[in-house]
């Protein structure tokens, strides 16, 4: 059921910014794409046009590395002591509190989720990470290493290694947490002493945008932070294989993370970190706490309305329990209210577009004609939103694409299982392998799954739990490397040995 597609508008100033000409970041500058094109961005609740923006090309992503690697060799950012720096990521930390609710709702008109869940989690989530960021400016250190060159006898040396700033870093991100993708890759960028391009993605760039005039404000350097709204197969594509560009941090599908990898590949073999698809397990032991087992496994796959990499798309479950567990998450499911993301009552909004509640809707197509059913949902309610029913899966088999292939949408599969080596075997039978939990009260038997799940991350009694200081990225081809956390200023920095002979 569709709550009323009519919801509350914005405040003032939010529609005051959406309404504004969108243009594009260049060397502390907003400028018309080069071509001087345009493309419109949507509200996913009614399908009504929202805004247009620049479509940034090649031209413009030349002219951004450009302005990007004048701004990493020369000027103000390289002269900055680290803890300026620091103070400058903190600034825009402080500068982005003031405007949590007009980032809310930049959100969920841009991207459908409900405002609420906007300010509660993707806002303060992404200005944490700019202040976990900002302390770490002050804290990259490197060794002294006593080395002892056998082939030199009686030498003495003094070796020491640094950790410098990679250079001018692209950045390509997903429509999924538009702001909170940003902060995480503009976060160990800015606080490592990189220079950045960032190519926001086409659906939601307007989180991002508002995020750079905050920038300008806090007082970055021109040059430091450049963005670019346009398209993958163009702005991205020129960003991925610029031969200026010293690394490119990708979130998005693996299919694309493969083709910046390629692209990297035939230029300047820069460096890649990847945070790509997941396919997540999410395991009921026999033991666990049930209520809060089946919440959790609600929680898991609903939020966001399943848009996230890590969303525990197949839940496993003991077959003892497994219709008690697949009627407690069908109740929770019933009890989502569908509705534009403004709506004060709405628990889940819209698909971020047409295209993804088309493909979301093309795998409930394909699990049904290949025999599974569903016990909620499976549909798409009469709207002009893009929504999807939340869907509870059962009946699936191993080679079903709705169990293989990563859905990004409200979509479950539960799957029995027997005994452990088996749910093991079944769990780790995917491509991906960026999180899983465990639902279990036995401490060791919690531990011991942790150990065998092969995934980047994993909850015990918990799931979506993030925080900046936590690594988080992907085993097998959900990705390369880790955001957050001290992992990400390592990708960020690169390690250079110094050594002086003192005798
Ligand atoms: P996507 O196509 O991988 O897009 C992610 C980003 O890459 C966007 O900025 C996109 O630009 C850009 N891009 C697309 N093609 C490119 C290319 N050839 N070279 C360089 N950059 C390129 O993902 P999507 O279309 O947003 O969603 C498709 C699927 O990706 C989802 O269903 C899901 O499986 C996965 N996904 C994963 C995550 C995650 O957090 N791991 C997030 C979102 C989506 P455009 O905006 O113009 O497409
Ligand atoms: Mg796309």
């Amino acid at each position: 059921m569709i709550l009323s597609t009519t919801a509350p508008s914005a405040r003032r100033e939010t529609q005051a910014f959406i309404d504004q000409p969108h243009q594009l970041l260049i060397d502390g500058q907003w400028i018309p794409a080069a071509s001087g094109k345009t493309f419109d961005v949507f509200n996913p609740a009614d399908g009504s046009k929202l805004a247009s923006v620049a479509e940034g090309e090649k031209a413009d992503v030349d002219k951004a590395v450009a302005a990007a690697r004048r701004a990493f060799d020369s000027g103000p950012w390289p002269a900055m002591t680290p803890s300026q720096r620091g103070k400058l990521i903190w600034k825009l930390a402080d500068l982005m509190d003031r405007h949590i609710e007009e980032f809310a709702e930049i959100e969920s008109l841009d991207n459908g989720k409900p405002k609420a869940v906007a300010a509660a989690a993707d806002v303060p989530l992404a200005i944490d990470l700019f202040r976990y960021m900002a302390g770490w400016a002050t804290k990259i250190e490197g060794t002294t290493i006593p080395i002892s060159v056998p082939y030199l006898d009686g030498a003495e040396f003094h070796s020491y290694t640094l950790r410098e700033p990679v250079g001018v870093v692209g950045q390509i991100i997903p429509w999924n947490f538009p702001l909170l993708m940003a902060a995480w890759k503009l976060g160990p960028a800015l606080a490592t002493g990189c220079t950045v391009v960032l190519k926001v993605a086409e659906e939601t760039p307007l989180s991002a945008l508002r995020l750079g005039h905050l920038i300008q404000e806090a007082g970055f350097p021109p040059g430091v932070v450049n963005i670019v709204t346009g398209f993958g197969e163009t702005a991205g594509a020129a960003l991925s294989a610029h031969p200026d560009v010293d690394k490119i941090a990708f979130t998005g599908s693996t299919e694309v993370g493969k083709l910046i990898v390629k692209g990297a590949g035939e230029t300047n073999l820069k460096k890649v970190t990847l945070e790509l698809g997941g396919k997540s397990p999410n395991i009921i032991l026999p033991d666990a706490d049930l209520p809060a087992a089946i919440a959790g496994a609600a929680n898991a796959i609903f939020f966001n309305h399943g848009q996230c990499c890590c969303a525990g798309s197949r839940l496993f479950v003991h077959r003892s329990q497994f219709d008690q567990v697949v009627d407690g998450v069908a109740t929770e499911a019933a009890k989502i209210k569908l509705g534009p993301g403004m709506h004060p009552d709405t628990t889940m909004g819209p698909m971020v577009s047409k295209i993804q509640q088309d493909r979301v809707c093309g795998y409930l197509d394909a699990g049904a004609h290949e025999g599974a059913r569903a016990v909620i949902g499976g549909k798409r309610p009469e709207s002009e939103g893009y929504f999807v029913e939340p869907t509870v899966l059962i009946d699936t088999k191993s080679s079903m694409k709705v169990i293989q292939e990563e859905i990004f949408g409200p979509v479950v599969a539960a799957v029995p299982f027997d005994d452990v080596d088996q749910l093991v075997q079944a769990a780790n039978n995917s491509v991906y392998g960026l999180a899983a939990a465990v639902w279990t009260k036995d401490i060791s038997a919690g531990h011991r799954l942790a150990k065998r799940i092969k995934a980047g991350t994993v909850w015990v009694n918990c799931y979506n739990v993030f925080d900046a200081s936590l690594p988080f990225g992907g085993y097998k081809q959900s990705g390369w490397g880790r955001e957050m956390g001290y992992e990400a200023i390592n990708l960020y920095t690169q390690t250079k040995a110094v050594t002086l002979q003192l005798k």
